[in-house]
């Protein structure tokens, strides 16, 4: 007998309460937070879907490592267990740790990208595009067209659109100093890119003398999208799976606060030497000694556990299923997203929920503050006020208004995804009410984080 329900895969050890609010403690919080659920306390939320970055919860393995920690500041048993893991994931020749994603990023754009280069990239995440750009470089998004579509269902929409990555290195010999493929596309609704598509960026990256790199965040939903819906994987692991997508690519860029399955942690992965060194200095200077990163041993400990449990079958199962199951009940409910339901999130698409809000007046940041006031959940807006402004101070809108609800890993329940098809079902009933925003205050740079809005009549929703 097979049975049909797909469980958790794990029972519950440790408990931590969640507080309810009234609506009025959540209209008070929101106006004191400037109208940005970033700088809101987490206490206040209920359901914090804001991001699965670091927020997910721990095997007792991956607690019981941490008790083995090796804290030595050089040479950490610690450090070899992680290096010797992350090899045997990617291949790569050389791991360099770090504290996350972007210290990763911020060290490669450093020491790989100049002034004036391109960076093609299926989809830039916000952090990558701010350090491309940082060092002067264009970061160039250039996913197929259907991952523009939200409703359009294909089953790799992450895929870099591959005429246009050929013309980008034909036209610009010299000036791409690397390709990045993000696995999975995250601001692009965390969609999966295909090993087909994987190995012809790959090829022509290499006719061209350009390294590929992944942005590998989420290396084991991607692996799991590939087992399930592309042919001839059906009977591979999701283990030997992600061993091949690395081993089109010259090296990664990880946060492992996504696929890490930990709280905190990065890597930087390479096969150049010469680059690779340069990569390691920049790393004293700024983030520590080669064999921590910015880490604690006990860290790298958690994380090599981490890496594996990732690539669990049943864990992958469970997680890609209970995401969607929420995308099915609200597609039930006719509200727009995009299709299918990505891995780790589900996309609003605000654009089309609230056709009476225009861009300029940030549809999808509006949405994610009505989800909050209503029912005490947290997402986030990846639209305008995340992509809006441009390096040269220009506004120009995003091609897509999302809300973002993205699944801490191994922490909520089935019970939790019932209350947020509920919440989310009755904000779609009351979705004529909710008015637009404009900005109060914002910094330059990833202005999404810390701005400070305004609801354009006073209200949030109109009565
Ligand atoms: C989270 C993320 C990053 C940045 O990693 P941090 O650990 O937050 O610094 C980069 N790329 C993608 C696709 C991500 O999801």
């Amino acid at each position: 007998m097979a049975f049909k329900t797909i469980i958790e895969p794990f029972r519950i050890k440790v408990v931590e309460p969640i507080r309810r609010t009234t609506r009025e403690e959540r209209d008070q919080a929101l106006r004191e937070a400037g109208f940005n659920l970033f700088l809101l306390r987490a206490e206040d939320v209920l359901i914090d879907l804001l991001t699965d970055s670091g927020t997910g919860a721990m095997s007792s393995e991956q607690w019981a490592g941490m008790m083995r920690g090796d804290e030595s500041y050089a040479g950490a048993r610690s450090f070899y267990r992680f290096e010797e893991t992350v090899r045997e994931i990617t291949g790569f020749k050389h791991i360099v740790p770090t504290h996350q994603g972007r210290a990763a990023e911020r060290i490669l754009c450093s020491v790989m990208v100049n002034q004036g280069d391109i960076v093609p990239n299926n989809t830039h995440f916000d952090t990558t595009r701010a350090n491309v750009e940082n060092v002067g470089a264009t970061a160039l998004d250039i996913p197929i067209p259907e991952a523009g579509q939200p409703a359009t269902i294909h089953p790799f929409k992450g895929n870099i659109d591959l005429a246009a990555l050929e013309h980008v290195l034909a036209t610009n010999a010299g000036g791409v100093p690397l390709v990045i493929l993000t696995v999975t596309n995250n601001s692009g609704g965390g969609q999966p890119v295909s090993m087909a598509n994987l190995k012809a960026a790959s090829h022509l990256c290499r006719s061209h003398g350009v390294p590929l790199f992944l942005d590998s965040c989420r290396f084991a939903e991607n692996s799991w999208f590939i087992k399930l819906r592309e042919p001839g994987f059906a009977d591979k692991t999701p283990f030997e799976i992600a061993r091949e997508m690395f081993g089109y690519a010259d090296g990664a860029t990880m946060s492992a606060k996504k696929d890490g399955m930990a709280n905190i942690g990065g890597f930087l992965a390479l096969n150049d030497d010469a680059f690779a060194q340069k990569c390691k200095n920049l790393l004293i200077l700024t983030e520590g000694f080669p064999t921590y990163g910015g880490l604690a041993g006990y860290d790298l400990e958690a994380l090599s556990i981490g890496f594996k449990e990732a690539l669990d079958e049943d864990y992958l199962r469970y997680r890609i299923r209970s995401v969607a199951y929420l995308g099915e009940r609200l597609t039930e409910a006719g509200i727009p997203l995009v299709q299918p339901p990505g891995g780790h999130a589900i996309y609003v698409d605000a654009k089309a929920m609230l056709p009476h809000i225009p861009q300029h007046q940030y549809p999808a940041w509006a949405l994610s503050l009505a989800l909050y006031l209503e029912g005490g959940v947290r997402s986030v807006e990846i639209g305008s006020v995340m992509f809006g402004r441009k390096p040269d101070g220009s506004e120009q809108p995003a091609a897509m208004e999302l809300v973002r609800l993205a699944f801490p890993r191994r922490v909520y329940t089935q019970s939790h995804v019932d209350y947020l098809a509920e919440v989310l079902i009755h904000v779609h009933q009351i979705r004529d009410r909710i008015c637009g925003v404009h900005i109060k205050e914002a910094p330059e740079v990833l202005r999404h984080f810390s701005a400070s809005f305004e609801p354009v009549g006073g209200d949030l929703l109109a009565p």
